[in-house]
């Protein structure tokens, strides 16, 4: 039983988790231990299985070598990969599903392809030091110089950067027509003038970082513009839609790996003479976690079939804006509790809930925060209604 779903979709989810709990969880404590780092056979190894099992690329188009998931089919995927600590299984990759739609003949051979076949990998750089919430402020700068454009910034929280090949990079145009309005660049990490600044230390472990970076000078052929220029924030919101469902899905997927875990643990696990399962305070951490969960995942599957129905565009995003919101304060309060269920040990790194403990937060600080996808929902509220985004 359980939500409903066909032959096919049910299969997906089963060959997902078998695939987190075969090669993935059994490495997170020594990933946790090492920086993030797990040897290079083992990632290797993880790669190959993620591949066999179909899941490379899987928000990509058929037609260009992705696996063509519907919405839903990645949601089961992703809540899956939510399971797992440390980033392990972001090895499954998805790459901008908004860019094949707009990308020219020239940059689905040079980027696209090579992505979808996991040959070349990308990172954004969007954020900075005067930008963040405010996605519009950007200062970086794009000139158009002949045949080239120059562009120059410094950008914060560059994920993955390490293992990325080509940055997408957010600029403001500083002259010709569209000055003022921004336009977005695809950028080869190893051209001239790109320079790590730092790479800070997160809250987080894993072998994916964040640094800041000095773009100086940096000249890109016109052909690396995307789209048209002023095009720059419609790329933004649709990674935005894209991902703060698949932030839902993950959350979903970390809560039911923390009741599980939490629920065996207090079952076992011996004080004045019984399982602290059997003392009432225990029990209802664990029964309102599973209430929240449920209700997170069903807005997280409905969200997902409303895409692939073709919901209305503006629909969608207050969706994915509430499911982002709810499953991200959700996950949180569920590792809240699962810290407190397993007391001292709780506290320690190689415990699955200290990890999500601290693993969690930034869900409701990346793609935009709480209070972001608050404001974007009271935005709406007045000019949709409560029937059209609730009903
Ligand atoms: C680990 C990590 C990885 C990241 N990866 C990337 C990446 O790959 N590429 C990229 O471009 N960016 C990335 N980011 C940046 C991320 O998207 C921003 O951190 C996020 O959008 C918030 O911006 P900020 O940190 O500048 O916070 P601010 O915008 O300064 O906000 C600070 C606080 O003020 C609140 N606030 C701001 N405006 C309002 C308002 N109008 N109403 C109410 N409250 C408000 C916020 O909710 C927050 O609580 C990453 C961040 C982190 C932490």
């Amino acid at each position: 039983m359980g939500y409903p779903m066909s032959d096919e979709e049910r299969a997906i989810q089963a060959r997902a988790r078998e695939l987190m709990d075969g090669e993935f969880i059994p490495h997170e404590v020594e990933a946790e231990m090492n920086q993030g780092e797990l040897p290079e056979d083992v990632v290797e190894r993880q790669h190959k299985a993620a591949a066999q099992a179909g899941f490379h690329a899987l928000n990509m188009p058929r037609e260009l070598g992705g696996a063509g998931f519907t919405t839903f089919q990645q949601v089961l995927v992703q809540e899956q990969v939510g399971r797992v600590t440390n980033g392990l299984g972001w090895i499954i990759d998805t790459p901008a599903a908004w860019f094949p739609a707009v990308a020219t003949a020239d940059q689905i051979e040079r980027y696209v392809k090579p992505t979808i076949r996991g040959e070349r990998h990308e990172c954004y750089a969007i954020t900075e030091e005067n930008a963040g919430s405010d996605v519009a402020a950007i200062q970086a700068t794009a000139r158009r110089d002949g045949d080239d454009y120059v562009l120059n910034g410094v950008k914060w929280h560059v994920t993955s950067y390490n293992v990325a090949d080509y940055v997408f990079f957010q600029a403001r145009l500083t002259d010709g027509p569209n000055a003022g309005t921004a336009a977005l660049f695809i950028v080869d990490m190893d051209t001239p003038g790109i320079r790590v600044v730092r790479t800070p230390r997160y809250s987080h472990t894993m072998r994916f970082h964040h640094a800041e970076m000095e773009f100086r000078d940096v000249r890109v052929p016109a052909t690396n513009l995307v789209g048209s220029e002023g095009d720059g924030m419609a790329y933004a919101y649709a990674w935005f839609r894209y991902e703060r469902l698949m932030v839902g899905a993950r959350c979903c997927g970390a809560a039911e790996r923390l009741i599980d875990e939490a629920t065996a643990f207090a079952r076992a696990r011996v004080q004045f003479g019984r399982p602290i399962y059997d003392n009432q305070a225990i029990q209802f951490l664990l029964a309102d976690s599973l209430t929240e969960l449920w209700a997170a995942r069903l807005m997280t599957y409905e969200t997902a079939r409303g895409i692939d129905r073709g919901e209305d565009l503006k629909v969608q995003h207050g969706h994915c804006s509430m499911v982002k919101l709810y499953a991200s304060e959700m996950a949180n309060r569920v590792a809240d509790r699962a810290v407190q269920i397993f007391g001292g040990r709780g506290y320690m790194r190689e415990n699955v809930a200290e990890r999500f403990f601290r693993e969690l937060r930034v869900e409701r600080i990346w793609e935009g925060t709480s209070e972001i996808q608050r404001a974007i929902l009271a935005d709406q509220l007045p000019k949709r209604g409560a029937a059209a985004l609730a009903g």
